[in-house]
């Protein structure tokens, strides 16, 4: 849940999943619907599918029992290199480090050098007998990503009381790096056209054009240049989202309708047992202004 997303956000849905899953084998006879109901506002759902996915993985092949090797943790859905290495540092207390991009710019900080010039597994290999020096891993892998989120932050870093100033090169140093990256935003313009009905329904087909919102429940998309006939339907109103670097140019237009294509189902305006993403709870929102 933490991945992208800061604390405060997951907390309640942390606590919600937690109760209603209070183990491995309860999560794993779960089906995605469920999941992604619980995880509904919370983004990024291929996590919530990939941790689905994992447990059963975990019930069927593993006997319940998380690998501790690095090599098997990336067979898993959703596992790569990040998450495999805070699982073995967190789970098994080994000498690993979770390199995010808090801890980047820790190391990119001390040693006062671009991130894009470090090759952090090379660093860390070369540094292990200082970094790990400790029988405490686990708590050195959240330490670190902690340090770089509350401390070293990307930001006005607290380096005058920063234990580690005395051997900081950027707190030292008077050409201090700067590791700005510059989010590259995209702006798309999409035309959303909405079957609706008396009933307070709106026709939502299940799989989108939209790739990051793939297999979600969308109304009818078309980029603004294709050739639907738009004389045919009513606009509503235009706005804008943005979504982590796109920015959506948002035109909506309806037709009251009660025949729809046979790829699309009803779906109520006010309340859904469903999971309906944020995006689309938004384009519910202007059309519910319709009634
Ligand atoms: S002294 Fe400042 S820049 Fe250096 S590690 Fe501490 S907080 Fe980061």
């Amino acid at each position: 849940m933490l991945q992208q997303t800061q604390v405060k956000t997951v907390v309640p849905y942390f606590k919600n999943f937690t109760k209603k899953f209070k183990s491995l084998k309860a999560l794993s006879k779960s089906n995605e619907k469920e999941i992604l109901k619980m995880w509904e506002g919370l983004g990024y759902y291929r996590r919530a599918r990939n941790l689905l996915a994992c447990s059963k993985v975990l019930i069927n092949k593993y006997n319940s029992k998380l690998p501790n090797k690095i090599e098997e943790l990336k067979k898993f859905p959703g596992i790569g290199d990040y998450t495999g290495n805070a699982l073995l540092g967190l789970i098994y207390n080994k000498p690993t480090l979770a390199i995010d991009g808090n801890v980047k710019r820790v190391f990119s900080r001390i040693l006062n050098k671009e991130e894009k010039k470090i090759n952090f597994n090379k660093l860390i290999e070369q540094n292990k007998k200082n970094l790990f020096n400790t029988n405490r891993n686990a708590d050195f892998v959240e330490a670190l990503m902690e340090f770089g989120a509350i401390k070293c932050k990307p930001k006005d870093p607290n380096c005058l009381t920063c234990c580690l100033n005395k051997s900081c090169k950027y707190f030292k140093s008077n050409k201090k790096v700067k590791n700005f990256r510059k989010k590259m935003i995209k702006n798309k313009d999409y035309d959303i056209f909405c079957y609706i009905n008396k009933k307070k329904q709106i026709a939502l087909a299940k799989n989108s054009q939209i790739s990051f919102l793939k297999n979600f429940n969308m109304p009818k998309i078309k980029e603004s240049n294709s050739s639907i006939k738009i004389q045919d339907w009513k606009f509503l109103k235009s706005y804008k989202n943005s979504i982590s670097n796109l920015k959506l140019n948002i035109k909506i237009y309806y037709k009251f309708s009660n025949k729809i294509p046979s790829s699309y189902s009803w779906y109520s305006l006010e309340k859904n047992k469903e999971f309906i993403p944020n995006f689309t709870k938004k384009i519910f929102k202007q059309v519910s202004t319709l009634f």
